[in-house]
């Protein structure tokens, strides 16, 4: 329902504003990563991040639910278990993150409906339950941000999922 009302006010462009606060990226990507490990035990998460902490202007309600959806698909399409891998870096003008699961995977004409409004590669198997509006979620929340997305995917394999968000500009002040 949630995600059915978010889409609705991403539709009418209402009600989406940003609430961007400076936000540290990296203690909030091990705070979800750390909920993910108490919710399954079958993956085992492995997280390679800067020690430092990243300040980002974020709307922090969002950008967990990103990182809440990328995680959530992790665990649920690689239903056999495997490793999550999360990675985490500054490269050119972005802070970098990639989900990283051993799972079903996608051919290249899913991963090319992947962000569709209600589009699921199987949704005649019962097994893995939801909407198909995860990601067109991810991708609305990341643009909004100024960011991008991406994916790679093998079927039988896995799929990796990045994001990249903008890096604060320096001399840039940071006043909402
Ligand atoms: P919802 O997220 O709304 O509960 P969902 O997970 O089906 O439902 P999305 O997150 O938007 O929807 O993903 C769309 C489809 O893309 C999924 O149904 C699945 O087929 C495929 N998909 C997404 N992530 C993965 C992944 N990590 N591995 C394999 N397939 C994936
Ligand atoms: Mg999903």
């Amino acid at each position: 329902i949630n995600d059915l009302l978010d889409i609705s006010r991403i539709e009418d462009g209402k009600g989406f504003e940003l609430n961007r606060q400076p936000v540290d990226i990296i203690k909030c990507i091990h705070e979800i990563v750390d909920l993910f490990r108490d919710r399954s035990s079958k993956h085992r998460f492995r997280a390679y991040l800067p020690k430092k902490e990243i300040i980002l202007l974020l709307d922090n309600d969002k950008i967990l639910q990103v990182f809440e959806n990328l995680l959530s698909n992790a665990t649920k399409y690689s239903p056999d278990g495997g490793e999550i891998q999360i990675r985490g870096k500054v490269e050119d003008d972005q802070f970098k993150v990639s989900i990283k699961d051993q799972g079903i995977g996608m051919t290249p004409d899913q991963i090319e409906r992947v962000y569709e409004k209600f589009y699921r590669a199987d949704a005649s198997n019962t097994a893995f339950e939801g909407t198909g509006l995860g990601m067109t979620i991810v991708k609305h929340i990341i643009e909004a941000h100024g960011g991008t997305v991406w994916a790679e995917s093998e079927i039988n394999k896995g799929t990796v999922f990045g994001i990249g968000l903008p890096l604060i500009k320096k001399g840039k002040q940071i006043n909402n």
